[in-house]
């Protein structure tokens, strides 16, 4: 009896056994099998598109009926039903980068070998690794294209790639080795205690198709495999073609013409194979080889064109990795694209049905979800996501952590064009970073005027660094026994031409996104160097004053920073030791391998180091015993704490009792009252900043009061006059 419902195959790309050809039909060996035999049992087939771990992950689940060309393995058994009888037995073979030693198997040990994900070669060597005592570092990949991809760029020392892969035109610089791994029998698969029927059917035909030399079994295979293995032309092959040549003539012309066929067949394969390469190049990502940016383009356009109901129960994920830019920039681009590579190594873990994972560029991914049943599922997913992300990884000796924020907008009528989901998507991402990264936010409409905003501000910045808008305010930092100034911090301020000053929490968020951050803080370490130098030299008092300048993690990571420095240093005459930088703790605890060089250079400079708003991080108190720190910076929440006398001051007693056994200042931030400056003198803390003392003030009033060497007017009981100058 015929099935009713039609029978989906999953296809992915492998050619010549299967994959899509130009005109995005299925073709190779596999589908001309199974539509021979699908004529003959009535079957109605739909082909759906996936790449291999993909497509085994569908069939698991039962989205999909059919899978062509899975190699048997007892664990696979265990997941999936296979037909009985073998269609064609296979084996896999290594390729190598030229100039790699891979001779043996043994020579596999500790090099970076790229194996099919889900793949059977990758069990198989798995075994073999552990039998011969050696320890490949395997990077799974989703298919050959991006396996000879990696291989060609240098980027994994060797590959294990299925016999039947064209690679008559052998990519650059890679070449054959004679290591062949186990081989293997290929047959069709289905779902777990499902589809009995397709497979004895299957088998029926594969018996009788075998049996018989003129069946589609044999023609197919003919066009399709038969000859893959054929090396370019040698001399000895030139000699056979020669005899071969010899004897046709002797054959007469009808020997000619099947010869000319035979040719004539072979070269439309070769094209046909090159256009699927094309094809394929096309719709994937180069590096990752995940779908592209057109493959998600093409498929929200086939959605969105569906009956409403079905459009509108997708939700588009987009993801972006937080500090991929400050990793990229510090550790190089080598190491950026193995973080790029893991983190699509992850997302295909999601093994989700109805799901494309698609790279846009750059640090950017979309997951595609559809036929959900509402956004709770796509927030599961998101939760998920964030989850793997967290796990660290090392690269280059470095621990890395990749953490992202995601974006989620649902599909509603609203949505026309493909680009418009993508677009609102992005901006949820955005708004996910700025209330606080490794998070997810839901795309709302308000959030559009917002983003448009935020790019029209962006905009607005980079005229206002262009045209000097920026201004520096300085506060005065006070050592709290003796009540004398002893620095000042620089606070960068925006002098807006029509909204008039504005604080840096409007618009230092921004900077930081855009990397505007980096040359602003360039702008604010030299003017603040040189401002200061200018006091040194006109008030005796201030000879000793350091100025505090904020760095943000980008500025810091830039492979450049202390060489930069030192000409700030040199150009303005100002002294190491007159100069402070103040890094967040976060910055320290993301970064931490890759800053300590930096910070240990600093201090060789006698430059200080102030640990900014501490206490809102989580620093483990050992690590931060190694770093050559000077201070920490309590931050201004536990400053106000002191006032409330339902919490108990145990908190920043702990702070300043910490810094002072590793040998470090403590400042509290965010003085306002007198009480919390003598509860904080009582507890020994060494320095303090806040309104009490002064807000941060323009250069004039600073100048001001160094000239008359009075900060502040207020009254202290414990200090006569209440003035902090003169010394
Ligand atoms: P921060 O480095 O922790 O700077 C201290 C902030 O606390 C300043 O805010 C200051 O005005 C404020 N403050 C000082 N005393 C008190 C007080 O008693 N009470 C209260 N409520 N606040 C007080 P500001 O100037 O708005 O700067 C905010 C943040 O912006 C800074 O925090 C810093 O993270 C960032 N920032 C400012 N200038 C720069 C810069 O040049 N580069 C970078 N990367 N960041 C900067
Ligand atoms: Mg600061
Ligand atoms: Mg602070």
């Amino acid at each position: 009896m015929a099935r009713q419902t039609p029978v989906r195959v999953g296809v992915c790309h492998n050619p010549p056994k299967v994959f899509w050809d130009e005109s995005h039909h299925p073709a190779g060996f596999f589908p001309e099998l199974i539509q021979a035999i699908a004529q003959q049992e009535g079957w109605s087939l739909e082909f759906v598109e996936c790449d291999w771990p993909n497509c085994l992950a569908s069939l698991e689940q039962g989205d999909l009926d059919l899978m062509l060309d899975v190699s048997y393995s007892p664990k696979r058994d265990r997941r999936f039903d296979f037909n009985r009888e073998v269609v064609f037995a296979s084996w896999s073979v290594v390729y190598a980068r030229r100039g790699t030693q891979i001779e043996s198997i043994l020579d596999l040990d500790g090099k970076k070998i790229a194996v099919l994900e889900d793949g059977i070669q990758y069990e198989s060597l798995k075994t073999m690794a552990r039998e011969f005592d050696i320890q490949p570092l395997f990077v799974p990949v989703p298919d050959y294209f991006a396996l000879f991809h990696l291989l060609e760029s240098g980027k994994v020392d060797g590959g294990v790639v299925n016999r039947f892969f064209p690679t008559q035109v052998e990519p650059k610089n890679v070449v054959k080795t004679n290591i062949l791994i186990k081989p293997d029998q290929v047959h069709f698969a289905t779902p777990e205690g499902q589809n009995d029927d397709l497979l004895s059917a299957i088998d029926r035909h594969l018996a009788i198709m075998k049996s018989s030399p003129n069946s589609i079994y044999y023609q197919a295979s003919d066009r399709w495999l038969a000859g893959l293995d054929i090396q370019p032309v040698n001399w000895r092959r030139m000699r056979q073609l020669g005899i071969l040549a010899t004897s046709l003539i002797a054959t007469g012309f009808m020997g000619l013409i099947l010869l000319w066929n035979h040719t004539l067949r072979r070269e439309i394969q070769a094209r046909n194979l090159i256009q699927a390469r094309l094809q394929h190049d096309a719709l994937h990502d180069d590096l990752t080889g995940l779908p592209n940016r057109t493959q998600l383009l093409q498929r929200l356009e086939q959605i969105l064109q569906k009956p409403q109901r079905e459009a509108h129960r997708l939700a588009l994920l987009f993801i972006d990795l937080d500090q991929f830019k400050v990793v990229n920039d510090s550790l190089g681009h080598l190491v950026g694209d193995q973080l790029l590579l893991e983190m699509a190594h992850r997302l295909r873990c999601l093994n989700a049905a109805n799901c494309l994972i698609a790279r846009l560029g750059g640090d950017e991914f979309v997951v595609l979800l559809e036929q959900l049943a509402d956004i709770h599922a796509a927030v599961q997913v998101a939760e998920w996501i964030l989850q793997t992300l967290k796990i660290p990884l090392w690269l280059n000796g470095h621990e890395v952590c990749l953490g992202g924020s995601i974006g989620i907008v649902w599909g509603s009528e609203r949505y026309q064009r493909p680009a418009e989901l993508i677009r609102d998507a992005d901006i949820a991402m955005y708004r996910a970073k700025t209330n606080g990264r490794s998070r997810y936010a839901i795309f709302i409409p308000d959030m559009l005027a917002q983003a448009s905003q935020r790019l029209s501000l962006e905009n607005e910045l980079r005229k206002a660094l262009d045209q000097q808008e920026f201004v520096l305010h300085y506060q005065p930092i006070v050592n709290l026994t003796t009540q004398e100034l002893v620095g000042l911090e620089a606070l960068v301020r925006w002098q807006h031409p029509q909204k008039g000053l504005r604080s840096p929490a409007e618009f230092i968020p921004v900077a930081e996104e855009t990397g505007l951050i980096v040359p602003l803080g360039w702008w604010v370490m030299e003017t603040a160097a040189q401002q200061l130098r200018r006091w040194q030299v006109t008030f005796s008092q201030a000879t000793n004053l350091t100025v505090s300048v904020n760095v943000s993690a980008a500025q810091l990571l830039e492979p450049n920073f202390v060489e930069r420095v030192d000409g700030i240093l040199t150009r303005t005459g100002l002294g190491g030791k007159s100069l402070m930088l103040e890094i967040t703790e976060s910055l320290l605890i993301d970064h931490a391998s890759s800053t300590c060089q930096q910070l240990q250079r600093l201090q060789d400079r006698q430059i200080g180091i102030s640990i900014d708003d501490f206490g809102t991080g989580y620093s483990s108190f050992s690590y931060l015993h190694k770093l050559p720190l000077t201070t920490l910076k309590i931050d201004r929440a536990f400053t106000r704490d002191l006032s409330d006398s339902d919490k108990s001051p145990k908190i920043v007693e702990t702070m300043i009792v910490l810094a002072r056994q590793i040998g470090l200042k403590s400042t509290a931030e965010g003085i306002e009252t007198e009480q919390q400056r003598l509860h904080l003198q009582k507890l020994g803390c060494d320095f303090g900043q806040g309104y009490w003392f002064d807000r941060p003030q323009p250069v004039a009033v600073v100048h001001q009061r160094l000239a008359e060497a009075i900060w502040f007017c207020r009254k202290d009981p414990l200090f006569q006059g209440g003035t902090i100058l003169p010394r």
